[in-house]
């Protein structure tokens, strides 16, 4: 019998020694939940435990769970395994998973934000911190060498300089960005002295989720707020979901952008049919998941959802004892980037 402290079944990633799972995709007894998008946090489990500052976002979307949450670092005994939680960097409340069982450390990551880059910090919340573990087990959702970041300072000014020129121009600036996540960073990272700022309702909620746990975002306002000649300078930050609706109808002639990791592929722009594309992500880059999985020191490294049969090659030929696990993980949309 293997002494492994997670396994796949059918139902999703299982401790066997704590008997419970961790994100699984199909209906459980017990989970333990990384991070509140959708396709991590499903409906349907009988208990749940996840990082206090996501249970707000999380209770929004899966309605009256029966959950227990745990606060940075704290520990829970779940039959024998000490389990604890740990910042990822990826959205509000994500959390690294660790396992401590029979003197062996496992660490389940969930998504994450990790710089590849010295000195670039998390605008959003708490940065990802490397636990020491024997293995880890990391997504891949950009785990290609052509998935590198620029400096997040280096985006935002070019963000901030298209909204500026737009701005100069007399048109509003709808910038697309997933509603959790992706959205709050561009808040936090945009020069707010340009003009005032409007989002979406979608995007409006889960900012007061963010703004409760203590992340500091620009103010914000909704589109009836908003007097004609203002909207004329507006940043207007909302999902994809909206494009061609009624409500985008009511900015008039606009400029638009998306931001997204996918923005570095060649042809996405163009597939969305917007102006600009930004390279900005949730998750971490290629050289960010290389630092982020060496931080941990661990010997063995199972992949998950993203490029496995890539990064499992590159992690052999460090010497790495490295396998995948074949996920549900990364099939929905808002998590997608
Ligand atoms: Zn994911
Ligand atoms: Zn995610």
């Amino acid at each position: 019998m293997s002494d492994d402290l997670i396994v796949r079944r059918p139902e999703g990633l299982y401790c066997p020694p704590g008997d419970f799972h961790v994100d699984p995709w199909r209906p459980v007894a017990r989970a333990v939940i990384t991070h509140a998008h959708a396709d991590h946090a499903r409906r349907g489990h009988g208990a749940y435990l996840a990082q206090a500052d996501g249970a707000g976002v999380l209770r929004a979307r899966l309605g009256d769970i029966n959950l227990q949450t745990l606060a940075w670092g704290e520990a829970l005994e779940i039959n024998g395994v000490r389990v604890s939680l740990h910042p990822a960097g990826h959205v509000l409340g994500s959390a690294q998973v660790r396992l401590e069982h029979g003197g062996q450390v496992w660490v389940v990551s969930g998504d994450y934000y990790a710089s590849g880059v010295d000195g670039e910090r998390n605008t959003i919340g708490p940065a990802f911190e490397p636990q020491r573990c024997h293995c880890f087990i990391t997504e891949s959702t950009f785990g290609l060498p052509i998935y590198r970041w620029r400096p997040q300072a280096e985006v935002f000014a070019a963000i901030d300089a298209w909204w500026a020129a737009n701005a100069a121009a007399g048109r509003p600036s709808l910038l697309l960005g997933y509603s959790f996540g992706k959205a709050q960073r561009l808040l936090a990272g945009v020069d707010a002295s340009i003009g005032p700022i409007v989002t979406h309702a979608s995007v409006e909620s889960v900012n007061e989720a963010y703004r409760a746990a203590g992340v500091v975002l620009p103010a914000t306002r909704s589109l009836d707020e908003l007097a004609k000649a203002d909207l004329a300078r507006a940043l207007v930050v909302a999902p994809p979901a909206v494009v061609g609706s009624a409500w985008t109808r009511r900015l008039g002639d606009y400029g638009d952008a998306f931001a997204s990791g996918w923005m570095q592929l060649r042809g996405t722009r163009r597939r969305y049919g917007v102006d600009r594309g930004f390279v900005l992500s949730d998750h971490a880059d290629w050289p960010g998941l290389q630092r982020a999985i060496a931080a941990t020191g661990a010997s063995r490294v199972i992949v998950t959802h993203g490029y496995e049969a890539v990064m499992v090659r590159w992690l052999c030929q460090q010497g790495l004892d490295a396998g995948s696990f074949e996920t549900d993980y990364g099939a929905q949309d808002d998590a997608a980037d």
